[in-house]
């Protein structure tokens, strides 16, 4: 069966080959979105430290703590908004040359969790081959990731809900993901939540405006993972 996506869909449709089977939903848990208080629990993302990288799916490393993935396009900000999650200069690299970063980095949160930084897509620039190379990663680490506890779909304020954004997001199905509108900063107070407006209507409550450069949403984001992670490993290990 051809994927009616398309290639541009590749990362969707890259994991199924084998099988021609239509999109497969990513392997995440289902989730009813809801926006947490701030709690009072141990801080995760302060203890952020590099733990491996991954070019090819059999690079990866063996499933442990619960995950979170943060994926989106090229030059989106997501290296700047995994930095600033973690009051970091530079754990994730940020670029200026869109399309740079080719493997899916891990961070480790203490023992407790981890963060998976997944390669930016649709750079129109990058070798179809490599294009395509990046998407079978970014897919099969979704589809077959057990640890994966929710995944951060970071789009541009300006631009969001891209074909490729879309994709994805109808890809991922109902499974825990929250939608960050990066680069906030860019809009004025009124195109801010106009575009919420939009995108919340478009994919749910789970969206929020960020800006690692005023840090707008930063704290807001980082309780809202933090309970995530919280909630899985009380289901794991409750008290
Ligand atoms: P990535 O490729 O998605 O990891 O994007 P980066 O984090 O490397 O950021 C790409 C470019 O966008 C860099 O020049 C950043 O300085 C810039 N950038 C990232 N986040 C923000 C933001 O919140 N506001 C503004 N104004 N620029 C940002």
């Amino acid at each position: 069966m051809v994927c009616a996506l398309a290639t541009s869909c590749a990362w969707a449709c890259a994991a199924n080959t084998a099988t021609a089977a239509p999109h497969t939903n990513a392997r995440i848990i289902p989730w009813v979105p809801e926006i947490v208080e701030r709690r009072d629990f141990i801080r995760l993302f302060p203890q952020a430290g590099f733990l491996a990288s991954a070019a090819r799916p059999r690079d990866l490393p063996p499933p442990g703590p619960p995950e979170l993935a943060f994926v989106g396009r090229s030059n989106v900000g997501k290296s700047s908004a995994i930095n600033a999650l973690a009051g970091r200069k530079r754990l994730a690299f940020t670029s200026k040359t869109p399309g740079r970063t080719q493997t899916i980095n891990f961070y480790s949160l203490g023992e407790t969790a981890r963060l998976a930084d997944l390669p930016g897509y649709g750079y129109a620039k990058v070798p179809h081959a490599l294009r395509r190379q990046w998407q079978e990663l970014i897919s099969s680490y979704l589809k077959s990731r057990s640890s994966l506890v929710g995944v951060v779909v970071i789009m541009d304020a300006r631009h969001p809900l891209t074909p490729l954004d879309a994709q994805l997001l109808d890809w991922l199905g109902d499974g825990r993901r929250l939608v960050l509108l990066s680069k906030a900063d860019k809009l004025s107070r009124a195109e801010q939540a106009a575009t919420l407006k939009k995108v919340r209507a478009a994919v749910g409550a789970g969206a929020m405006l960020f800006s690692s450069v005023t840090r707008q949403g930063v704290e807001e984001c980082r309780d809202l993972l933090e309970s995530w992670l919280e909630q899985v490993v009380e289901i794991k290990s409750p008290r």
